[in-house]
């Protein structure tokens, strides 16, 4: 399986990416994580990121690009891999695209949660007054990281799905978000043919 994971911050993206990928034993490879233990771990490439994440700006395409590359060519990835958090913008969907292409490892699924505008602010709120822990995560971060999403990643969604051959042999799954938890890795499940919920 080699899966991608799209949807608007909110949507409970990285949460079903881990159970996704532990259902179906996969790394779960999410930018926002591999940055976030750059940040911590006081790296050059922590020092690089820091600003753009406390702003909810998104890194820049080369910057991330070579992070994922560099990923994605671990040993672990061989029997597959679950991308969450990347691509998030068009130029990034055709570097990976390529990249993945001339590894011969191109994308088996792409599955989009969807989940309505309002419902996303409602949730962002909710989980920034409750103090995820996140650095990132308070009210107006968090509203900028939605704005950042519907001016650049919501185009690459809509890129995926009006352009076939980005997409190459992958199924496009569309999944509606707004379920709970369980309700929405059920339907995951039953789409990608996993185990038991
Ligand atoms: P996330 O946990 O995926 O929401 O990512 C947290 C932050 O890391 C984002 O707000 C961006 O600043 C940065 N980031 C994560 N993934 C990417 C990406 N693919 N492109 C650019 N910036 C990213």
């Amino acid at each position: 399986m080699r899966i991608l994971l799209l949807g608007p911050p909110g949507a409970g993206k990285g949460t079903q990416a881990v159970r996704i990928a532990q259902n179906f034993s996969i790394p779960h490879i999410s930018t926002g994580d591999m940055m976030r233990a750059a940040v911590s771990s006081g790296s050059a490439l922590g020092a690089k990121v820091k600003g753009y994440m406390d702003r909810g700006e998104l890194v820049p395409d080369e910057v991330v690009i070579d992070i994922i590359d560099e990923r994605l060519s671990n040993p672990d990835c061989k029997g597959g891999f679950l991308l969450d958090g990347f691509p998030r913008t068009i130029e990034q969907a055709k570097k990976v695209g390529d990249y993945l292409k001339k590894a011969g490892k191109e994308l088996s699924h792409i599955v989009e949660l969807r989940v309505p505008s309002d419902e996303l602010i409602r949730r962002i709120q909710g989980r920034a007054a409750a103090g995820s822990g996140r650095a990132d995560d308070s009210v107006e971060v968090a509203k900028n990281r939605l704005d950042v999403f519907l001016k650049l990643t919501a185009p690459m969604i809509e890129y995926y799905r009006t352009h076939k051959e980005a997409c190459g042999s992958a199924v496009y799954l569309e999944i509606d978000g707004t379920d709970s938890i369980d309700g929405v890795f059920s339907k995951i499940m039953a789409e990608l043919g996993g185990g038991a919920a």
